[in-house]
């Protein structure tokens, strides 16, 4: 979190003034622009007028500013804000990945589908641990499942690209996140975030294994939507 910033001066960096609201409800809380916030969560105090509505500098879409507020104050409170509508990120986006390894090397073998190059593997490792704050049930214990998890790209240009981003998005903490596992069932356990990774090496039992043109593109695109991008012409 940015010492010395409040949630309403983060929010604010990000905002133009509205003097007139389009007729439109706000898609954070469904009520018309028009008139007051319809949150009600914590932290939102008692709203009397009709109060005032904010335009995201870059994409342009316009909410109450009481509702950003009270979905920043829902997240991680890292500095950054995501239009809800659009998913232009604000600021450098973080997520709540627990502490833990990543490591990668090449492997002298190809990939089905990569004839022409041979293997990066990566390997994750997230011991279990205690939730923080930013986790779903704070001070609970969370259980680590499949540890090490190895991964592959080809070591082509892209694949190197996409470790790269990959690198990046590990130190933002957005590779993994504490939550519910859709394969497993269990809660409070470490899990995959938004971006695909390749856990098989030279078959496809599982479905997250190769060939599979559209990956490097696909997850490219998943890293795009975290506010990950190396502009380089290649994309
Ligand atoms: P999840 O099931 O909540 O899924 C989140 C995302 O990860 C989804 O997009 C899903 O498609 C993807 N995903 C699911 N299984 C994957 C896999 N094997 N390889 C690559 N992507 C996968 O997330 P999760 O619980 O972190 O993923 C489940 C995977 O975790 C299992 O398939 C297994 O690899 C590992 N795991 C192992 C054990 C164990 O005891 N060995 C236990 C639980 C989970
Ligand atoms: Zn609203
Ligand atoms: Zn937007």
């Amino acid at each position: 979190a940015r010492k010395g910033k409040t949630p309403e001066e983060v929010v604010k960096k990000y905002l133009q003034k509205v003097k007139s609201p389009p007729e439109e409800d706000c898609t954070i809380c469904m009520e018309p622009l028009g008139g007051p916030s319809g949150y009600k969560g914590p932290g939102v105090g008692p709203v009397s007028r009709a109060e005032s509505v904010g335009r995201l500098a870059q994409c342009g879409h316009q909410y109450h500013f009481q509702c950003l507020v009270a979905m920043y104050n829902n997240g991680n409170k890292d500095g950054s804000l995501q239009c809800p509508t659009c998913k232009t990120i604000y600021g450098v986006k973080t997520g709540n990945q627990p502490a833990g390894k990543m490591e990668y090397h090449v492997i002298p073998h190809s990939l089905p589908g990569h004839p022409d190059c041979k293997t990066i593997r990566i390997i994750y490792n997230v011991p279990p641990g205690l939730q923080g704050p930013e986790h779903p049930n704070p001070g609970k214990p969370f259980t680590a499942r499949g540890f090490p998890r190895h991964c592959y790209l080809p070591d082509s240009e892209r694949g190197r690209k996409v470790l790269r981003l990959l690198l990046v998005a590990w130190d933002r903490r957005l590779i993994f996140s504490v939550g519910t596992s859709s394969t497993t069932g269990e809660s409070d356990t470490v899990i995959w975030n938004e971006v695909h990774h390749k856990t098989e090496f030279g078959s496809n039992l599982t479905g997250h294994g190769f060939p599979d043109p559209g990956h490097l593109d696909n997850v490219l695109e998943e890293l795009r939507a975290q506010g990950i991008i190396e502009d380089d012409g290649l994309m």
